[in-house]
């Protein structure tokens, strides 16, 4: 999947411009920035769900199939349970009758499961709390088996445990039960777990690299406009804490 010369306007403003990326099977990318930088306009771009005014895309197609896309605050129907919404994951790959097959039944227990949705899969969505219904949207996206998966602020509403549950997941689905992962994430900590973090700012990629290569303070002070440093956990994964 790739992007060349991307350029997005609302109207008069310009978003992005001259976004070039190329993102690879078997990499987890974290597009990270300051607020109105142009991530969820470039997710939705890649997404097809807008079109640019300029350069072109690259996606796998048919993108109803291949690609998976899961917005901040995805709307699910209240009143269907979490198994039906897991189920509408699989509607690209049904018949004109919609029979659902054991191949179906299959990816969304997958689905259910992997998310650790599987317990209030036959609850209401009117009766989950934000953190739950973040994970069957996220559940319905992997259900449609998708080749990239997109995801805007995928961890908005969890807690910590589901946080770092939800990284390793997608972490080892990458290359394994998917090609690419795409996320916009604002916890530069979380970025810090990804292969490859895109720095954006200002409607302009900045700095792409390994995460040691772009989460450095004299980048990220730059971009953010304001002082912070990097310490190391344990395990060497790079961490960014403000100064206060
Ligand atoms: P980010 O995800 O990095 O916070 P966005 O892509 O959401 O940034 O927004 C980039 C800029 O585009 C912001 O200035 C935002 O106000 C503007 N914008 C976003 N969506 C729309 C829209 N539908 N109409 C007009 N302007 C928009």
């Amino acid at each position: 999947m790739s992007a060349q010369n991307l350029s997005f306007a609302y109207g008069q403003d310009t978003v992005l411009e001259n976004v070039n990326l190329e993102f690879e099977a078997g990499e987890f990318v974290a597009l990270i920035g300051p607020n109105g930088a142009g991530k969820t306009t470039l997710l939705k771009l890649l997404a097809g769900l807008l079109k640019p005014q300029n350069g072109s895309l690259q996606t796998p197609e048919p993108k109803s199939k291949h690609i998976a896309y899961l917005a901040q605050s995805e709307p699910l129907p209240l009143e269907f349970t979490a198994l039906e919404v897991v189920k509408l994951g699989r509607i690209p790959f049904q018949g004109f009758w919609g029979r659902e097959t054991i191949a179906d039944l299959g990816a969304v227990e997958c689905a259910l499961r992997s998310t650790d949705a599987l317990r209030f899969a036959n609850r209401q969505i009117s009766a989950l709390s934000g953190g739950e219904r973040q994970r069957v949207a996220l559940a319905r996206a992997l259900a449609q088996d998708p080749k990239v998966l997109l995801l805007d602020e995928p961890t908005n509403h969890l807690d910590l445990s589901h946080q770092a549950e939800l990284m390793v997941l997608l972490r080892n689905a990458v290359g394994s039960i998917l090609q690419t992962v795409i996320m916009v994430v604002h916890d530069l900590n979380l970025a810090a777990l990804a292969s490859r973090c895109v720095l954006i700012s200002n409607g302009v990629v900045m700095v792409e690299g390994t995460p040691e290569q772009v989460l450095k303070p004299d980048i990220l002070e730059d971009v953010y406009q304001t002082k912070l440093e990097t310490l190391r956990s344990s395990d060497g994964r790079v961490v960014v804490i403000p100064r206060l």
